[in-house]
């Protein structure tokens, strides 16, 4: 049976975390504004002090402990102020998630603190992660491994300190070869080339970073360096999308509610009302467009709480993280243009924040994998076919 009933510490660590968003929401302009500058100290203290006291909530001695999915809600909650200020400053990014799902205990503690982002795609890799062409080779004589490869669009690349790079042991091995490691910035041979210039999320950076015999130690692996040729063999690195697009999807739908919530004031000022009791003959077009807004995002967070919640019983969740993440990453692009147009010129001016949620929810739908490949990931799971029967 599903129940999502929180401990008392998460809906403590959820309200201080809501009202904290109030705050994101008075800077967000401005860093959308000015992309790539860095925050200035007293928003930086204040955003720190906000995140320590919810996080301060989470850690308080007493029933319940939510694990991943406490993380989520505190996500969601975050991202309807934000959705990558509080990231940026509290040095998370999605390469922390994919440490904190698959690093040995000795990794976690060597690697917990650092802030560490995601390089997947390449130049010539994006949906189909097997064509990973950046290469790790173990050299014998100082046990360390050589990467070469150039990575693009790596989210936080430039303020991270760390990168989870994925990169193949033996191209001719295919998925199975293919492995993930954490490369410390300060590693001779790692260099951030390029900054990009952003439809949304500007509040974030990201950056191409290039591998030039990169040395990392040999325990910098994440997972085994065998190569099991089975049927899955790129589980280990996969699995980290287990826990990254829960994750992702949890921004979108904070985005999105946001968006909903501020459409639906401005509609109640202008005298619309929205009834939760009247059959659907009665309602009209607006308020149809809310009810059924509203049900989707609903769908869409209880399809991540799943997700997550799997997650925390050490159950496997690839199908629910892939329909969670499906499902939200359409919903909540669909629902922000939706607000966008409700709103009228208002939602189309920059005087107020509809036009950025709307640009800043798409990448939801992008990252950690685009729509259309959840859906497949999602119908090959379902069908049981496997990665080339369908494709
Ligand atoms: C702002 C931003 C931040 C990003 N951050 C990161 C990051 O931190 N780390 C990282 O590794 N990457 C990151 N990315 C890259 C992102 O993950 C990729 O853009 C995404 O995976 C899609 O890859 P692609 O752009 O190469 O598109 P392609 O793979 O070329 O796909 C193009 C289009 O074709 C569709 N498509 C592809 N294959 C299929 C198929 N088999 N069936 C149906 N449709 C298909 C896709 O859905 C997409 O719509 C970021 C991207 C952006 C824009």
């Amino acid at each position: 049976m599903i129940d999502f009933s929180l401990a008392p510490k998460t809906l403590k660590a959820k309200r201080l975390e809501h009202n904290a968003a109030e705050y994101l929401r008075g800077i967000a302009r401005y860093y959308d504004d000015h992309e790539h500058e860095e925050l200035r100290p007293e928003e930086i203290k204040r955003v720190r002090e906000n995140a320590a006291a919810s996080g301060a909530a989470l850690a308080e001695p007493g029933p319940g402990d939510d694990g991943m999915l406490a993380t989520i809600i505190m996500s969601e909650e975050s991202c309807m102020g934000d959705p990558m200020i509080p990231q940026t400053v509290a040095g998370f990014g999605l390469g922390n998630a994919a440490i904190g799902a698959v690093a040995t205990p000795e990794q976690r503690a060597r690697f917990g603190n650092l802030f560490c982002a995601m390089a997947i795609t390449e130049p010539g890799c994006g949906s189909d992660t097997s064509a990973v062409s950046t290469t790790a080779k173990l050299d014998p004589a100082t046990n360390e491994w050589v990467l070469n490869g150039e990575k693009i669009f790596v989210t936080s690349g430039k303020r991270c300190q760390a990168v989870v790079v994925w990169a193949t042991l033996d191209k001719s091995k295919g998925r199975a070869a293919i492995k993930s490691f954490v490369v410390e910035k300060t590693r001779p041979g790692c260099t951030l080339i390029k900054l990009e210039h952003k439809l949304g999320i500007r509040a974030s950076d990201t950056a191409s970073i290039l591998l030039e015999d990169c040395r990392i130690p040999f325990d910098n692996i994440l997972g085994s360096p065998e190569i099991r040729e089975a049927r899955g063999g790129q589980a280990g690195v996969l699995a980290t999308f287990d826990a990254t697009r829960p994750y992702v999807a949890s921004q979108a739908i904070g985005v999105a509610r946001a968006a909903i919530e501020f459409t639906k004031e401005k509609l109640e000022e202008a005298g619309y009302t929205f009834p939760y009791d009247k059959g659907i003959h009665s309602l009209n077009a607006v308020q149809k467009e809310m009810l059924d807004m509203e049900a989707n995002l609903e769908a869409a967070r209880l399809l991540v709480w799943q997700s997550a919640s799997l997650l925390d019983k050490g159950l496997r969740n690839s199908l629910e993280s892939s329909m969670g993440k499906a499902k939200a990453g359409k919903a909540c692009s669909l629902i922000c243009q939706r607000c966008v147009a409700l709103l009228g010129p208002l939602g189309y001016s920059k005087e107020v924040l509809a036009e950025k949620w709307m640009r800043d929810v798409k990448i939801n739908d992008i990252f950690e994998g685009t729509g259309q490949i959840q859906m497949l990931v999602v119908c090959r799971l379902i069908l049981g076919f496997s990665r080339d029967q369908l494709k």
